[in-house]
């Protein structure tokens, strides 16, 4: 099976898409990579969709993603009696350390740190922006804010400080558990929430001894500020609008989605658009005409993949969801100024081999009008580098390792074979011909460019190019 586009679909699973049944369909109708959120899927469900994606990968022979996405240390108001209280705007309304039921006057805040962090003058943001504070006063025990904007505020709604850096990590004990988990379960990226610093990104990286990839996701005013650090820590990022866009102001979203997949185009990681895309989708069949734009900008800017949240995971549309995401990105990637946009963002190649050889690759490719891209990769790297070049080529990657070809799934233009290595040169090159030919990358008759490091099978060795004709034998089984 081969997609008809480059850009990569990312769908959520929740409870509009746990059978496995479905997660079939939306397979088939263009999921690359299957999140699952950790805010909301239990220990027994992950295991549960875990298994079920890895079956249908078997049944269908191509390899699939999975992100597990780490809840993070969501911070919470406590508990209301009757559930609730309404706060009028301009009234004084305080947070403190006692346990007691809330009122319309003061609500327990569970989280000791932030008294000591808070300062006068700083945003306190709840319930998902629907009310909004000033900080006027604080100590260790409370903090005294003025209702700028008011409304009911229900026990355990969420609260965002976007001016105040807290002071812990980006994991909690149940992340490390759930992290720990998804290892073991055979994850391929875990989803990294509400990083502050490059720090927060090097504990996740210690706890996960590279046995799996780290995505980032970008949602707080100090990560933008830190952007270079968590990048450079990181695998890949994630432009997590939602609460992007609650912790800083919506206007500056858009501008700050180019920032950063601009940033992970240039050093070559992944970076994933995501939340609300296609919202009005959870409970219709077609979306807007804005969602069908805001889809199509995040393809013309290059992005690696494009997300689905809750209308994968709880909408009423899954499937219909992804299949109007991947007929946006085709029509997208057919315009004919799809390639003069995503090529105005100049990429210089580093001075590495993979780097000189995946540009050259290119070159080669435009000036001979190639078929195909063909490039053995062992650690995932080479495919990245060459998918860095967002080449008009297809780009087949070709790997030994089973878990290089998961994780590069939510990679931009990569169409990832498992294959043993060559036992020589000749072999390596006929075989490169053979999977393009037998993928639908290339007719008898056209050719490929192969790329590959020799002494085959070494990792960071990519030296060497070669052009090759898809011949005769491209039709023998491999
Ligand atoms: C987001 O905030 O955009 C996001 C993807 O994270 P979550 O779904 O965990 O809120």
């Amino acid at each position: 099976m081969k997609r008809n586009r480059r850009v990569k679909i990312v769908a959520t699973l929740g409870p509009a898409s746990s059978e496995p049944d479905i997660i079939r369909r939306l397979f088939e109708a263009g999921a690359d990579v299957f999140r699952i959120n950790m805010s909301h899927a239990s220990g027994d469900k992950l295991t549960e969709l875990v298994r079920a994606i890895r079956k249908i990968e078997a049944d269908m022979g191509r390899p699939i993603g999975i992100l597990v996405d780490l809840q993070g240390p969501k911070l919470r108001v406590g508990e209301f009696t009757d559930e609730r209280a309404e706060l009028p705007e301009g009234s004084v309304f305080q947070f403190d350390v006692d346990k007691s039921p809330g009122n319309a006057q003061r609500v327990h805040l569970p989280h000791p740190e932030i008294f000591e962090a808070v300062e006068p003058g700083h945003s306190l943001i709840l319930d998902d922006g629907k009310l909004r504070m000033t900080v006027r006063e604080a100590s260790k025990e409370s903090i005294t804010a003025e209702v700028v904007v008011g409304g009911p505020l229900a026990s355990r709604k969420g609260i965002s400080l976007p001016d105040t850096v807290l002071p812990f990590g980006a994991m909690t004990e149940k992340d490390r558990a759930d992290l720990e988990q998804a290892v073991n379960l055979g994850a391929d990226w875990i989803g990294l929430s509400f990083v502050q610093r490059g720090d927060d990104v090097a504990e996740a990286r210690k706890l996960s001894r590279g046995r799996v990839a780290i995505m980032t996701k970008v949602e707080k005013p100090a990560a933008i500020e830190h952007l270079d650090a968590i990048l450079e820590q990181s695998d890949g990022l994630m432009v997590a609008r939602g609460d992007l866009g609650v912790e800083m102001p919506l206007e500056s979203v858009p501008g700050l989605q180019k920032r950063i997949t601009r940033a992970c185009r240039n050093s070559g990681k992944p970076v994933v658009v995501a939340t609300q895309m296609l919202e009005s989708m959870i409970s219709a069949p077609v979306p807007t005409r804005a969602e069908v734009s805001d889809v199509a900008t995040a393809v013309y800017d290059g992005a690696d993949a494009v997300m689905l949240s809750a209308e994968s995971a709880a909408g009423q549309y899954p499937i219909e969801a992804v299949a109007t995401m991947d007929s946006i990105a085709i029509e997208v990637e057919r315009d004919e100024n799809y390639g003069r946009i995503v090529h105005s963002q100049q990429i210089t190649p580093e001075a590495t081999g993979a780097d000189a050889i995946s540009a050259a690759a290119h070159n080669i490719a435009e000036t001979l009008n190639l078929a195909a891209i063909v490039c053995y990769t062992g650690s995932g790297s080479t495919g990245q580098r060459a998918a860095r070049e967002r080449p008009r080529q297809p780009i087949v990657a070709l790997t030994p390792i089973a878990s290089t070809g998961r994780r590069l799934a939510v990679v931009w233009g990569l169409h990832c074979v498992l294959t043993s290595d060559a036992e020589d040169l000749d072999e390596m090159v006929d075989k490169a011909c053979r999977i393009a030919y037998r993928e639908g990358f290339a007719s008898r008759g056209q050719r490929v460019i192969v790329s590959a490091g020799v002494p085959l099978g070494t990792p960071g060795a990519t030296n060497m190019l070669r052009v090759a004709f898809v011949g005769e034998n491209e039709t023998e089984n491999i």
